[in-house]
């Protein structure tokens, strides 16, 4: 029996707010514990919470990148349960009436475009830090546990998928470009190792034949996008396993362990009324109007999807796209404007995500402080298949340019840099280069063809690099005959 997988993915999203969710406090990673807090994020009795304007314009532009429907009044509620790293024993969360729902992301695919559904984009605060002390930093035959609560009501969003992800390299794929588009959206640090971004999976397994879904089963606990893959292939590997053996199973949140390579079961799952929500009485609802949308709406950067589709329109296969899309925008900038002036998309496409990245990193310069633009790209581009420059020098009229500016072909001549293919200097480069070698020229027209390599290479190094290497080859063979 063949069975289908089923995978839902919960992202948790710190904004990169300069102050908490719900007090002035510094939302700032890495200061020393503990000096980030206040009445109200410490949850001490009679401290009021008051919203942070600036998270919820950041939860806004990524309810609408991912095409959210918006609840113009949407209320917070309390998520209760006691644990140590919070100290209001609640989460201020939203149940019912969450900012955005029903929204949609779009994979592409090797079987093509897929839809993933988000359920809901949500508000809510972060908790504090445990640092468990003692047996390799486990909870479990820890000596003591160290409590940080400069976490504790960092703004923090929650995006959840319906159950459409079909397997851990399709989790994956959505989490990376996921991730792309709050990094873009410039709402998050999207550090995986720093917590900013955490990912957690629901995992169940249905036999192909059957219409509901199969129990399903929480993971935790992965923090890089390779980790999120593996632990949902080893769970799909390990409910095959007991389906195979007749066995059931249970529903509950396991933990995935880096070092063995499997999930652990955790805490049988809790059920929504475990938490006994119930709305925020210190909260009024969040009402927002069009006219906030809009303007939201206008603000919002071209996004990876929308970048790969205008790349795509330009003429660049989905490969040379995807690099482009997570290259500078400026380079993208640079890609249309030479489009524009007639060059081949994918020969620029080439030159951006290879010899100019290359320069640029090797420099150690952001595109935007070069001289390099569109214009000047394209026409660099032009003299390489006119023939004028050799690929070589093309290299370096480029570095060139980005240094001084000007125009390619101005900056070429002016460094002797122009490829000869023809002309008397070229012309007589082959006739010297010929009568000093008159023995080996012999063999040539007696048919050792490996010869003319021999002699392309002593016309080359006789013009510095800067003859073409088929017209030399052709007038090779114009004096052979
Ligand atoms: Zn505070
Ligand atoms: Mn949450």
């Amino acid at each position: 029996m063949s069975y289908v997988a089923t995978v839902g993915v919960e992202t948790h999203v710190e904004l990169n707010t300069a102050s908490k969710m719900f007090c002035g406090c510094s939302a700032r990673f890495g200061d020393p514990p503990n000096t980030n807090v206040c009445p109200v994020c410490l949850g001490l009795p009679g401290a009021l919470p008051v919203p942070n304007r600036a998270a919820i314009e950041r939860i806004i532009a990524i309810g609408l990148a991912l095409g959210c429907r918006l609840n113009g009044r949407s209320i917070f509620h309390r998520k209760n349960y006691f644990y140590a790293d919070m100290p209001k024993n609640y989460q201020i969360s939203q149940y019912d009436i969450p900012v955005f729902q029903e929204g949609a992301y779009t994979l592409e695919t090797e079987k093509g475009p897929h839809t993933v559904r988000i359920n809901r984009v949500h508000m809510e605060e972060d908790t504090g830090k445990s640092l468990h002390v003692g047996h390799g930093g486990r909870i479990h035959g820890a000596e003591y546990t160290l409590l940080d609560f400069n976490r504790a009501g960092v703004p923090l969003v929650e995006i959840v998928t319906e159950p459409d992800l079909r397997s851990p390299e399709e989790a994956r794929q959505y989490a990376t470009e996921l991730r792309d588009v709050l990094l873009t959206l410039g709402v998050s640090d999207v550090k995986l190792e720093e917590g900013s971004l955490r990912f957690d999976a629901n995992v169940s397994v249905r036999a192909e034949e059957e219409e509901p879904y199969g129990v399903k089963v929480e993971v935790k606990n992965m923090n890089s996008f390779r980790s999120l893959e593996q632990a949902i292939g080893y769970e799909i590997e390990r409910q095959v396993r007991l389906l195979t053996a007749d066995q059931a199973v249970v529903q509950e949140t396991r933990h995935w362990d880096e070092e063995e390579g499997l999930t652990h079961g955790m805490r049988s799952k809790e059920e929504s009324s475990d938490y006994r929500y119930f709305p925020e009485p210190d909260l009024v609802p969040i009402a927002i109007d069009e006219e906030w949308i809009s303007r939201a709406r206008a603000a919002l950067p071209e996004l990876p999807f929308q970048r790969r589709e205008r790349l795509r329109s330009l003429g660049l296969d989905s490969g040379q796209a995807n690099t482009l899309i997570r290259s500078d925008p400026v380079l993208v900038g640079w890609l249309t404007e030479a489009v524009e002036r007639g060059a081949d998309p994918g020969v620029v496409a080439n030159w951006l995500t290879g010899e100019v990245t290359g320069y640029l990193r090797r420099e150690e310069l952001e595109a935007a402080d070069t001289h390099l633009d569109g214009a000047r790209l394209a026409r660099l581009v032009g003299l390489v298949s006119e023939g004028k420059l050799s690929a070589t020098a093309a290299k370096e009229v480029l570095a060139l340019v980005a240094q001084e500016g000007g125009d390619p072909l101005d900056v070429a001549r002016e460094h002797d840099l122009i490829q000869l293919s023809e002309g008397d200097e070229l012309v007589e480069a082959v006739d010297r280069v010929i009568s000093d070698h008159p023995e080996e020229f012999a063999r040539l027209e007696g048919g050792e063809e490996r010869l003319v390599g021999f002699f392309v290479g002593l016309v080359m190094r006789a013009t510095a690099g800067r003859a073409d290497p088929k017209a030399v080859t052709a007038l090779l063979r114009e004096r052979i005959s």
